[in-house]
């Protein structure tokens, strides 16, 4: 579904990502875990349209990525839910979901649109029940669910997500993983960004491990878990394997 070759990216003359690979099957979950700083983000960044790349190649489904602007890369089914959320804070929750669907509501799709909206709020019950309270206003594990539920109003087929867990206590960190684990049954790939090594391995497929622009290290859920430097970096000493 995703494949990125040795992609180049950066800002200005900063050199972020180095000759990156890796690639994302339809119906998984894969996991990029790396340190601050590490360029996971610019990595979403690039395969989204925010950034150009600088090198290399982004191809989703056949399709170049690589400067083919945002809202071209949404309508082929590729949508990211950014880090920190980014809602629209004065309107209500209702009102961010549809947001995340204006070009399909522009192009008359109101009923798949509704559809929608309804498979949001059975993923999410909360938001359906909170739907005409304030954005601003949402504890920040229903903000996520909310970051979450706009994206899925693109009708996507792969979602990018920048550290979700992000700021959250640990029982929205659960809801919010296991609501991600749901995402492969209802027909959406995932590629997750996560310093949260333990919940995130829990639930994906594979991943990657980011150093300093590069990717070092990649495997099955398990293989990761077992590594010594993954568990050393990224899931401490009393880590137990994630079956147990
Ligand atoms: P974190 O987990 O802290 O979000 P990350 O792995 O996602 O880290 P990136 O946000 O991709 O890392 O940042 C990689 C490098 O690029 C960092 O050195 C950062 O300072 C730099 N960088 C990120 N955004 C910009 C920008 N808009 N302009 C200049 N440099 C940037």
């Amino acid at each position: 579904m995703l494949r990125v070759t040795n992609l180049e990216a950066g800002y200005g003359k900063l050199r972020v990502l180095k000759s990156v690979s890796l690639h994302v099957s339809a119906g998984e979950i894969v996991i990029l875990l790396g340190a601050n700083g590490a360029g996971k983000s610019t990595l979403l960044k690039s395969v989204c349209g925010i950034l150009r790349p600088q090198g290399g190649r982004i191809l989703f489904n056949g399709r170049e990525l690589g400067g083919a602007g945002m809202e071209r890369i949404v309508e082929w089914g590729c949508v990211l839910v950014p880090e920190g959320r980014q809602l629209f804070s004065p309107m209500t929750v209702k009102e961010n979901l549809l947001l995340g669907a204006y070009r399909r509501l522009r192009r008359g799709e109101g009923a798949k649109v509704r559809q929608s909206l309804e498979e949001v709020f059975d993923l999410f019950p909360r938001l359906a029940e909170r739907q005409a309270q304030l954005a601003g206003t949402l504890s920040g594990g229903e903000q996520q669910m909310l970051a979450i539920g706009r994206a899925l109003m693109c009708a996507p087929r792969l979602v990018l997500m920048d550290e979700p867990s992000m700021g959250l206590a640990p029982l929205a960190v659960d809801k919010i993983f296991q609501t991600v684990a749901e995402l492969p049954s209802r027909g959406i790939t995932v590629l997750l960004v996560e310093q949260n090594a333990r919940g995130s391995l829990a639930i994906a497929d594979r991943g990657y491990v980011m150093e300093t622009g590069q990717i070092v290290l990649e495997g099955s859920s398990q293989e990761l878990a077992d590594n010594h430097d993954v568990r050393r970096a990224y899931l401490g000493k009393d880590y137990r394997k994630i079956e147990e």
